[in-house]
């Protein structure tokens, strides 16, 4: 292939630790902490300060602190040791998936995703959606998955939050620095950048592509940003979920429609597309168009890109699944239909779907139309989903529906504290990430000291308090701030009592308010003398979504009342960062959705492979979580068609819950030295539980066997019938 990455040298290195920029451009160092500690250890204060940025971290860096290092041995042994693990990563070729496919060397799958949430210093993702797709990247460069990823740059990130004094949530757009990020430009031989185009309305809109290393698994961003477009093209893919329809469809073109030409540009011939969600649902039209425009007939094309699609759906919520106006689809698609020798009528169909206010053109029917297997992401969401969908196969029963379901999972060395791995890999054995989706590994996990585990709980809560205190005192200090936010920032938390904590997006259905629906009583619960609360909260709101905001501003104006005593607390700019924080130092977990609507949830999988208790409605991920004893349920096991009497009988079952069973067994009973053993020992029950079922590991292995497999082996056949047609024919 005459392409060439562009690799970025800019950073001069002492030749003793040069291999610092192969690290920086490499995502891999962001789920192994030996590599995070080399760039600590060099100059911590300029780590946080570029936000755990390497690429940021060694533009920037000082020559004497680099030479320090390089004199420095046992910084030297890390960095050899780093580098060891890094080239015996890269080059395995004993990984989970040689070991179980050898018969399949010559397989591609291409992970289409509006967004990709890898790490906190490459902004490109909005929440769950994106953390997902990231999480599933590394694991399938974990596993050595033959797997290439599709998605786009977006030169504004998402937006930052600030909430004013009272409570109104303001955005701010980010602009994104293309040196400073561990990204590279795909260039053709001659030195010009590869670009592909795709025609929106008549226009000509040129992307480039460029790439992020992933392990083993490299990303391709898409970036309008060029020369070649006018001003609003070149804005197309600055930022993610538009509002405005027209960018909407846009984009979504560009990632299916562009997204094919790139990989093919690239030289790649996938075998398998995976679409995450339906944003990227055009991909399947351009796949048959390419067919058709190469003499294959419509019907042909249509069955061939159906046996090698996948589908994921990730939510009942109409406002997650997108749909176009017909004007729409007649504005931007009409020579597509043309190219597919189909009539407009013809065309429609794949995505038809009929509203009560019409006829609408929706991807994710598009997507159901032309995938051989679609699945919803937990047992629950699959049956939502078979429901949702069924006037797609009105001839079938609903249980018939061809929908599935593979619960999602999170991808534990990006997640798990680093101290709670060094005590797993004491007391599980060195390979327990191995086998981490082994529940038989995980009864060793009563061979942990309650003392040792408890320690580290300890240091993590201190950690979160301390980070909330000192970001309060440097915005304070920064000036602008009005001393209501530096409370509302966290600077009377500590470190002692039940801290809860709730960060999601700000959506009514989550009702991050439902715990304060008896604001009294949540005051009284939150500043008992003997047994106190504290409660997080996080969480932006799509900044089209008034009543998100106004959800902040009911949770703020809690915060910001002085009977609660500064023990509620909002941070701000919730995002991968604070997450993580949050995931790993508070005590609780609280999920509160209305039911059916979450369908999965990943943070709790996050909280609770940290030793953080869940205590959640029995909704997407934790209705198949929840055993009893590995943490708290909210409400029972059915949905009630009135919202107020569900948010009435949940609010009641959490009070209760809480103030009967979750404070009681935090405080009481604990032994001379302090530890509360009965606490801990739900927290070993949840590890040991959820750990194994709840990991990317098992997720991807479901992925494997039922999708990508078969749609490997439909590939196959139609390759073999394609160079050896006589034969097929006879037998
Ligand atoms: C994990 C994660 C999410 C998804 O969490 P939910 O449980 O689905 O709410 C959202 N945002 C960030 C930053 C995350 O890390």
């Amino acid at each position: 292939m005459d392409l060439v990455r562009e690799t970025p040298n800019h950073f001069s290195l002492p030749r003793r630790i040069s291999r610092l920029s192969e690290l920086a451009y490499n995502l891999w160092w962001v789920w192994n902490p030996g590599a995070q500690r080399l760039f600590i250890q060099i100059d911590r204060t300029l780590w946080e300060k570029v936000y755990h940025n390497p690429v940021a971290f060694l533009r920037k860096v000082e020559r004497p602190s680099l030479n320090a290092a390089t004199n420095d041995r046992y910084f030297l042994e890390l960095y050899d040791q780093v580098m060891r693990d890094f080239d015996r990563y890269m080059s395995a070729e004993d990984t989970w998936y040689s070991r179980n496919y050898p018969s399949k060397p010559n397989q591609l799958i291409a992970y289409f995703s509006f967004e990709f949430g890898l790490h906190e210093s490459l902004p490109v993702y909005a929440g769950g959606l994106g953390v997902l797709s990231g999480d599933h990247l590394k694991e399938a460069s974990d596993m050595g998955l033959p797997l290439v990823g599709m998605g786009f740059y977006y030169t504004q990130g998402y937006f930052s939050q600030r909430i004013t004094e009272d409570g109104w949530q303001e955005t701010r757009n980010l602009e994104l620095k293309f040196d400073d990020l561990p990204v590279t430009l795909l260039n053709r031989s001659d030195g010009t950048p590869l670009m592909v185009s795709v025609t929106l309305a008549g226009r000509k809109v040129f992307a480039r592509i460029l790439q992020v290393q992933v392990g083993r698994v490299p990303l391709y961003l898409l970036d309008t940003d060029v020369d070649a477009n006018n001003p609003a093209d070149r804005m197309l893919t600055a930022r993610l979920y538009s509002s405005d329809h027209e960018v909407r469809i846009s984009q979504e073109m560009l990632l299916g429609i562009g997204g094919v030409r790139a990989l093919h540009e690239l030289g790649y011939q996938p075998t398998v597309w995976h679409m995450n969600e339906g944003h990227s649902a055009f991909l399947t039209v351009q796949r048959m168009r390419e067919m058709v425009m190469a003499g294959m007939s419509f019907e042909e094309a249509m069955d061939r890109v159906r046996k090698t699609n996948i589908f994921t759906t990730h939510t009942p919520v109409p406002a997650g699944n997108d749909e176009f106006a017909l004007w729409l689809i007649d504005k931007y698609l009409s020579h597509i239909w043309e190219d597919l020798k189909i009539d407009r009528e013809r065309f429609v169909d794949l995505g038809r779907n009929m509203q009560e206010w019409g006829e609408t053109f929706s991807m994710p029917v598009l997507a159901l139309r032309l995938s051989g297997k679609a699945n919803a992401v937990s047992e629950l969401h699959g049956k939502v989903s078979r429901a949702m969908w069924h006037k797609l196969w009105p001839d079938r029963k609903v249980e018939d529906v061809p929908i599935g379901h593979i619960t999602n999972g999170v991808h534990a060395s990006t997640w798990m504290a680093r101290r709670l791995q060094i005590l797993f890999d004491r007391y599980l054995g060195a390979d327990w990430r191995e086998n981490i989706d082994d529940p038989d590994m995980w009864t060793m996990i009563d061979n942990i000291p309650d003392a040792e585990l408890w320690a580290v709980r300890r240091h993590l809560k201190n950690k979160l308090v301390s980070y909330a205190i000192e970001r309060a005192r440097s915005q304070w200090v920064g000036g602008g701030f009005h001393p209501v936010q530096v409370v509302a920032g966290g600077v009377l938390l500590e470190p002692y009592s039940l801290t809860l904590g709730f960060a999601r997006r700000f959506a009514t259905y989550k009702r991050a308010n439902l715990i304060m629906r008896d604001l009294d009583r949540f005051i009284r619960i939150v500043t008992n003398e003997t047994r106190p609360v504290q409660v997080i909260f996080a969480g932006k709101a799509h900044p089209a979504d008034e009543p998100g905001k106004m959800l902040i501003q009911q949770v703020y104006r809690a915060v910001k009342d002085s009977r609660s005593g500064g023990r509620l607390v909002f941070l701000e700019d919730y995002d991968m960062n604070l997450a993580r924080l949050l995931v790993q130092g508070v005590d609780v977990w609280v999920n509160t959705p209305r039911r059916p609507n979450e369908a999965s949830g990943t943070s709790g999988m996050k909280a609770a492979m940290n030793g953080t208790l869940n205590f959640s409605v029995l909704d997407g991920w934790w209705r198949e979580g929840y055993n009893g004893n590995n943490g708290w349920a909210i409400g029972s096991d059915v949905d009630y068609s009135d919202a107020d009497q569900q948010d009435a009988a949940d609010a009641q079952s959490l009070y209760e819950t809480l103030e009967n069973e979750i404070i009681p067994l935090y405080y009481n009973n604990r032994s001379s030295d302090g530890i509360p053993h009965s606490w801990i020992e739900r927290i070993k029950e949840s590890i040991r539980t959820l750990v194994p079922q709840f990991s990317t590991r098992r997720m991807l292995k479901e992925y494997m066997s039922q999708a990508y497999l078969p749609a490997m082996d439909a590939s196959e056949s139609l390759l073999q019938a394609a160079t050896n047609p006589a034969k097929t024919k006879e037998g």
